[in-house]
Parts: C-alpha cells; structure tokens; sequence
C-alpha cells in the first residue's frame, strides 16, 4: 500500500517525492526537507454498563454505517484517552460518566492509511435505579441499553465483537 497521502508538501507546496528517511521510505519534500510521518490513528471506546445491561450505538457514519457498536470515537490532540471517551459520551448521548480502567487496546485496520492505528478500550458503569437517558443530537441516531440477550448480530467491528463476548461471558458467571 502506498504511504503517500498528501502529493504536496504543506510547507511550501513542492511535490513530494517517496525517499528513505528513518529506515523506511516515506514522502519527503526535496526542497524545504519536510518528511511527512505516517503517524497512527488513536480512537477511544467505552464498554458501558447500567445494572446488567451495555450501551450500544448504531452507527450513522461509514465505516460500518448502520452496524451496532460501541461509543467511542477519535481522540483530539491534546487529550488523555479517559479524557476523549467522557467528551464522545457527552457529544454521541449526553451522558456524563467517569471513566474506569483501560480494558484492551486493538489495532484499527480500517480502509485505507488514514484508518491505521489503534483502538483503547475502556470499562465505565453508569448508576441510577433508572437507565440513565440517552440523548442522540439527531434523528438518525440510536441508542440503547442492552441486556446480554438483546445484543443485535450485526456488530460493526472486531473491538465489539470481542469486548461484548467477554462481558456477556463475565456477565452470565455473575448471574
Ligand atoms: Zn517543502
């Protein structure tokens, strides 16, 4: 797969060339010496749970549109992870949680160079004798709180996949 994303340099709009530089070819520009790093993608998601049940989100925007995930999304610059997942809670259905430990990292191996990096996973409870309202900002949002039984098959990734195989598998030697 090509490492080349942008054609010019942002510096000084020369057109990059692919050279060695730091043992791997990447785009460098011949002129101003700028070497554009491949750097990684970070995401964040949250494995949620009220009483016995996990928040899942359908997905309104590709990749994966229409699919059943978790909430999550990309960290900002500047962010801690717990920090990125309390923003994405806020910004996907107005919850407004503290975040707990960090349960799995997963590689993200999207389409394309710009989806390469990796996926951290982190646990947060919700509290309430009532399932805490979820508030999607527009229409095509859905949101849900799922007991293990309700968890839908048309899951959007292999983070879901596997984080909520092993809270359903912990959840069931709980009950
Ligand atoms: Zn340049």
């Amino acid at each position: 797969m090509s490492t080349r994303i942008y054609q010019f340099c942002p510096y000084c709009g020369t057109r990059l060339e692919e050279r060695l530089a730091f043992q791997q070819m990447r785009p460098v520009c011949p002129t101003c010496g700028f070497i554009h790093f491949l750097d990684p993608k970070v995401a964040v998601i949250g494995l949620v749970t009220w009483q016995g049940r996990v928040l899942l989100i359908r997905r309104d925007v590709d990749p994966m549109k229409g699919k059943w995930a978790l909430p999550g999304g990309y960290m900002d610059a500047g962010e801690m992870p717990q920090e990125a997942l309390a923003r994405e809670l806020r910004e996907e259905v107005g919850l407004d949680l503290a975040i707990g430990d960090l349960l799995a990292i997963f590689p993200m191996a999207g389409p394309g160079v710009f989806n390469r990096g990796i996926v951290l996973a982190y646990g947060a409870v919700a509290q309430g004798d009532e399932p805490p309202i979820l508030v999607c900002d527009d229409d095509a949002c859905e949101a849900a709180w799922l007991s293990a039984d309700e968890i839908p098959q048309d899951l959007a990734f292999e983070s879901t996949h596997t984080l909520l195989a092993q809270w359903r598998d912990a959840h069931r030697r709980e009950s």
